[in-house]
């Protein structure tokens, strides 16, 4: 029998009966009554929304442009659209197009290469090690700073749309490097473990532990001037010095050695990543600069100055591993003009997010950097195969 007053009682009943229903609906997972949730102090408007629901519970209506919220949103956050971020959808779209998997990449040359004795030289080699030393792993730390820590206090949907790309994003990168590992036959307990072992790379990762570590604190909630500060420093952390930063080294460092037709698969594999990993950063820049437009009261000068010195500190960690990875020059580098790019990329990281350039006079040693980050798809450094996932499709009936 139907029973229009408590449908949950009759899903339940159903269940429970001889006749199974067609679907299974564990009847938990509807019971969202059971669920209490509790009025905040005055004052004191404390974000607890997670899945969205919460706004249901109250009866609340449908979703209007004006009710959205970047941070501590009481509406649904399950309703994609009316976009309010448009800016969020659109890389969204444009991280789908851009898809790309590693074993597309070809690396027999770069097999061939490492296993000739004379093929690099001990610093090429050291270059190559380390630096999947540290992104194995560092895109690992990202993937679960983003999953368990940044999503849940992002309430707005088309921003979670894109984090649940970037999460994959993460993966695929994961799995790069992983894969280059695997094929050139490292030992994968060495470089999986330099991050705590190897002090130029863990350095870097110990640095940013505290700031993903405070966002992942379940007790952690946004709602109040302070804690808002905290994640918005986080963020800013975690995008601006993390991605924003601490991945260009090793991205310069790679990148020359496949525009000298060494190790170009691994190269490649760099190549893509660091197309990912540009949009994840002006995805960060944008939620930030989102942040500070709807909540201009955690702008304050003292919060400006902190910021600063986090990013001046960022430059300073990333121009030690420039000389810990390349104590000579090789490949036409030096750790001086990583020192210059690494002041050179600060400034613009600073200007991005509203904040006064810290280096004067410096320039852009690596102006072929720009161009790869500009790279379309259809139009690829190395010349090999592309595949336009956003046309082909894999089902067969
Ligand atoms: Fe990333």
């Amino acid at each position: 029998m139907e029973s229009w007053e408590d449908p949950i009682a009759d899903t339940r009943a159903n269940t429970s009966s001889v006749t199974a229903p067609a679907v299974f609906i564990d009847p938990q997972v509807l019971d969202t009554r059971a669920r209490t949730f509790p009025e905040q102090p005055e004052g004191q408007e404390r974000h607890e929304g997670v899945t969205g629901l919460e706004s249901i519970e109250r009866g609340a209506g449908r979703i209007q442009v004006d009710d959205k919220k970047i941070i501590n949103c009481r509406a649904d956050l399950n309703q994609l659209v009316p976009f309010k971020y448009e800016w969020a959808w659109q890389k969204y779209l444009d991280g789908c197009a851009n898809h790309w998997m590693p074993q597309e990449i070809n690396m027999t040359a770069d097999i061939a290469l490492w296993k000739d004795p004379d093929g690099l030289t001990e610093d090429e080699r050291t270059i190559i090690k380390r630096n999947l030393g540290f992104f194995s792993t560092a895109d690992s730390l990202v993937a679960n700073n983003l999953v368990l820590a940044v999503y849940r206090h992002i309430t707005n949907p088309e921003c979670r749309q894109y984090l649940l790309r970037q999460a994959f994003e993460e993966a695929v990168h994961t799995h790069a490097y992983q894969y280059c590992i695997e094929s050139l036959g490292l030992d994968e307990g060495e470089v999986f473990n330099m991050y705590r072992e190897l002090p130029a790379v863990a350095r870097k990762a110990e640095w940013a532990l505290p700031y993903t570590n405070s966002l992942g604190d379940p007790d952690f909630r946004t709602g109040t001037a302070e804690d808002d500060q905290r994640l918005l420093r986080d963020l800013i952390a975690f995008y601006v010095v993390f991605e924003g930063i601490f991945f260009y080294v090793g991205f310069v460092q790679i990148l020359s050695m496949g525009r000298r037709n060494k190790m170009t698969g691994v190269a490649e594999q760099f190549q893509y990543i660091l197309r990912d990993e540009s949009m994840h950063m002006n995805f960060g820049i944008d939620v930030i600069n989102q942040i500070k437009l709807e909540n201009p009261h955690l702008w304050t000068e003292s919060f400006q100055q902190e910021i600063i010195a986090l990013i001046q500190q960022g430059v300073e960690l990333e121009v030690q591993y420039a000389r810990d990875t390349m104590p000579r020059g090789i490949l036409g580098l030096n750790a001086p003009m990583f020192e210059e790019y690494l002041k050179f990329i600060a400034n613009r990281r600073c200007a991005q997010i509203g904040l006064p350039q810290q280096y004067a006079g410096v320039g852009n040693p690596f102006p072929w950097m720009s161009e790869i980050l500009d790279l379309k798809k259809e139009k690829n450094f190395f010349e090999t195969r592309v595949t336009e996932y956003q046309t082909g499709g894999a089902l067969t009936w």
